[in-house]
């Protein structure tokens, strides 16, 4: 009987496994992307209620049923409120403190772990501090992030920040070590290297400035997914193994990507090394004036032109635009006009943000231009519409060595003919920069709320 409920124990981990790699390379398309993630949750589901009903450790079954059902059903509720009543734009926030959580929920697997372990069985240890470690900087970090992301905390630089850091890392894998070869646990070495972790995060992640979050935000997610395999490992849970593995890796190469896009070197992420904001903005004041441009002027501009770019950013998503973009689409595809729209890979807040925004409104992904594309393509575009974006426009990441962002690849919109922006204001973006784009002499600035704006443009469009 025993034999038989780990055979099927087996199977239901083999299936959840297998669901969570369907899942995945089904989120990689927004027409599959609900599904996947419909099949990786059922496999997840299965795995859960496997190991509830049929794990067992030298004959004993799981106890504390009623206590696990209470938290599973506490768990679920908060889960299934925070997803329905969050905001399109607190997405990043929400996704930030999940991964927060994950982190939490791998190092006090260790910190429980550690006191059902032999001293002699040295790998197993090896996995619970690799967990706790990891987990605990995941869970400080994303905390971090998420305050920063709601705007509750800002960037702060303090002097020696790498050193510090490095200081800091090389103290925490020392102590591991000693926690790893000791021949008992002592509590007092497992809280302190415990803090130390909660330290690191904290100042690994407060530093880092306007363009950077993106990068720190992908490594986080992947430092979740290690420590979930690392408890996966120490249960010999194949599930859990590969839902880790999964995250991690996928994680790890969003990162090396994100690390690329932003010019940015992994090991610099590391230790905290990014440029914050720092000696904050340098004000280069171009003394210039800006150009405003009414609706029906910027109407006829986009009727009358062969190719129009669109050029989504975080505002886009804020005003919940997505839907009336698509439409400003269609009525100058009417019209004869070539629509493309540009993405930056950090446009929003969080990766792949605009993509998601747009796949929602339909927008074809066909339609869709990488960054490189797009900036080969600026040269003989007639008109630019920039749609709440603001960074990822700014020049000063190319000319401005003191600026924050300097150093990320912008989409070059300067190259187009006409450059319309759309914003409601002066006011800066996330990086808190001046954008010495809306005083260059090609660009006309049409202030509003973008869904209005874009409402407003599509009536004039289709009247014209
Ligand atoms: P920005 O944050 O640079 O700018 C957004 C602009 O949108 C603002 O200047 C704002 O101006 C405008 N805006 C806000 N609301 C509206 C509205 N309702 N209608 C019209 N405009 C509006 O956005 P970008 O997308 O250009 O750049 C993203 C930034 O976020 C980068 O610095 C990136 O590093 C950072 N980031 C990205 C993450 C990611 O993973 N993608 C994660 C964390 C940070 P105004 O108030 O005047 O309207």
């Amino acid at each position: 009987m025993e034999t038989i409920s780990q055979d099927v124990l087996a199977g239901a981990y083999l299936i959840a496994s297998v669901s969570y790699i369907l899942g995945l390379k089904m989120l990689g398309k927004p027409d599959t992307a609900r599904r996947g993630n419909t099949i990786a949750a059922i496999g997840m589901t299965i795995a859960i209620f496997a190991t509830i009903f049929l794990y067992s450790e030298n004959g004993n079954p799981v106890g504390n049923k009623i206590f696990i059902f209470v938290a599973l059903i506490i768990g679920t509720g908060i889960g299934v409120r925070a997803a329905r009543t969050v905001q399109m734009t607190q997405m990043p926030e929400m996704v930030s403190l999940f991964n927060g959580m994950g982190g939490l929920c791998a190092a006090l697997i260790g910190i429980i772990e550690i006191y059902h372990t032999q001293s002699t069985e040295k790998t197993k240890l090896l996995a619970i501090c690799a967990g706790l470690v990891i987990g605990t900087i995941s869970f400080s970090g994303s905390m971090i992030a998420w305050g920063k992301l709601t705007g509750r905390f800002s960037d702060k630089i303090f002097p020696m920040q790498q050193f510090l850091n490095l200081g800091l890392m090389t103290i925490i894998l020392v102590m591991a070590g000693a926690i790893i070869f000791s021949p008992i646990v002592n509590p007092v070495m497992l809280y302190m290297e415990l803090l130390l972790c909660v330290g690191y995060g904290i100042l690994f992640v407060l530093p880092i400035g306007g363009a950077d979050m993106p990068v720190v935000i992908s490594l986080l997610n992947s430092f979740t997914g290690v420590a979930a395999a690392c408890a996966g490992f120490l249960y010999n849970n194949m599930a859990m193994l590969t839902g880790g593995i999964l995250v991690g890796s996928a994680g790890t190469i969003l990162t090396i990507l994100m690390c690329k896009a932003m010019n940015r070197s992994l090991t610099n992420v590391l230790i905290g090394a990014f440029k914050a904001s720092g000696p904050k903005e340098v004000e280069s004041d171009s003394g210039g004036h800006i150009k405003e441009v009414s609706l029906s002027d910027a109407a006829v501009m986009m009727s009358y032109a062969k190719k129009v770019m669109i050029v989504p950013g975080y505002g886009l998503a804020v005003a919940q635009a997505q839907h009336s973009c698509h439409e400003l689409e269609k009525a100058l595809e009417e019209k004869g006009v070539e629509v493309r729209y540009a993405i930056h890979p950090v446009a929003g807040r969080m990766p792949g943000h605009m993509n998601v925004l747009l796949a929602e409104a339909d927008v074809s992904y066909s339609k869709l231009l990488e960054m490189d594309e797009a900036n080969s393509e600026f040269a003989t575009t007639d008109v630019v519409m920039i749609l709440g974006a603001n960074d990822v426009v700014n020049p000063a990441a190319k000319n401005n060595k003191l600026s924050p962002i300097y150093g990320m690849p912008i989409l070059e919109v300067d190259h187009a003919h006409a450059v319309i922006v759309n914003k409601r204001s002066m006011n800066a973006g996330y990086a808190g920069i001046k954008n010495e784009l809306f005083y260059e002499p090609q660009t006309s600035m049409l202030f509003g709320d973008a869904k209005k704006v874009l409402q407003q443009l599509v009536s004039e469009i289709k009247a014209n």
